[in-house]
């Protein structure tokens, strides 16, 4: 065995000769010194090893981060998607459920809710508020004469005639029923409520549909004006009833001619 005599102690040395790489790199290199070499290295490596594997998992982090930001920003685009086609399907459902199926116009449903709107806004403002129902004249013998299906055409050349006359937003036409026209009028007085009514009989003698059932040669309407400023104890239902008395006269009296009701 060599002698390694030097500073160390007898078990470093004993060690030391276990350690050696002499055959190596030819050179004695006892324990001690060799630890000292290779624990920074080890540390080194082991630390480079270690940040490599931190910098993978941050790179893998932010790739998961921008894919969970990718995802989230394709969802949230789905979404809004989805909530906008489910309001245009609300819209096309809301506006389905408020037409006429024959004529085109706002239905009862629409009229309804027109007129109960009006009438609170009015009853509010204490401003005037105009309700005209209008009825086609002798119109079961035009169907009797010139069959359902040309009813159904006059009925909607009627309500057209009466739509194209509400020129205003606040005009609101709808179909009351059968051969029944409504129009809710917010006016500033009764004199504007007449005006419309007597347009509208023009209009409809000025369609010049053949009626051989009728005096009058042709299609007509009769209508009911009311108008009213709505009281706090008022209701809706007696300006509905004072539009369908007005109605009622205008038969009574001939036809083809409005009647103005004094709600007061
Ligand atoms: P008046 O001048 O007093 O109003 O007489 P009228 O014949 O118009 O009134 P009546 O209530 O006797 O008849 C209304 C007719 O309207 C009967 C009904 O068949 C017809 N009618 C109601 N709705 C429709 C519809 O959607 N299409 C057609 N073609 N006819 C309808
Ligand atoms: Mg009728
Ligand atoms: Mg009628």
């Amino acid at each position: 065995m060599a002698d390694y005599s030097g500073n160390a102690s007898l078990s470093s040395d004993f060690l030391g000769h276990f350690f050696v790489l002499r055959t190596v790199i030819g050179v004695d290199i006892r324990y001690p010194y060799l630890v000292y070499i290779l624990f920074p290295i080890a540390m080194g490596i082991t630390a480079f090893i270690n940040l490599r594997l931190v910098n993978d998992a941050i790179e893998s982090l932010v790739k998961s981060k921008n894919q969970m930001t990718e995802w989230n920003r394709s969802l949230e685009e789905m979404v809004k998607q989805r909530t906008k086609e489910l309001e245009e399907s609300n819209n096309k459902l809301e506006a389905i459920s408020n037409t006429d199926g024959l004529t085109g116009i706002g239905n009862r449903r629409y009229f309804d809710n027109a007129l109960a709107t009006e009438w609170s806004h009015a009853q509010r403002t204490s401003s005037n508020l105009a309700l005209i129902i209008a009825d086609v004249d002798c119109f079961k013998n035009y169907n009797d004469i010139y069959g359902h299906p040309a009813g159904d055409e006059c009925l909607r050349l009627v309500a057209k005639a009466f739509q194209d006359n509400a020129r205003r937003e606040s005009h609101l036409v709808a179909r009351y029923g059968g051969e029944e026209f409504a129009v809710v009028l917010p006016v500033l007085a009764a004199d504007q409520a007449i005006l419309f009514a007597e347009i509208m009989i023009r209009k409809i003698r000025e369609l010049a549909l053949p009626h051989s059932g009728s005096p009058f040669g042709c299609v007509t309407i009769s209508l009911g004006v009311a108008v009213v400023t709505p009281k706090p104890d008022q209701k809706v239902e007696d300006l509905l009833k004072a539009a369908d008395a007005a109605l009622y006269l205008a038969k009574n009296k001939g036809r083809n001619q409005y009647v103005l009701w004094d709600i007061e």
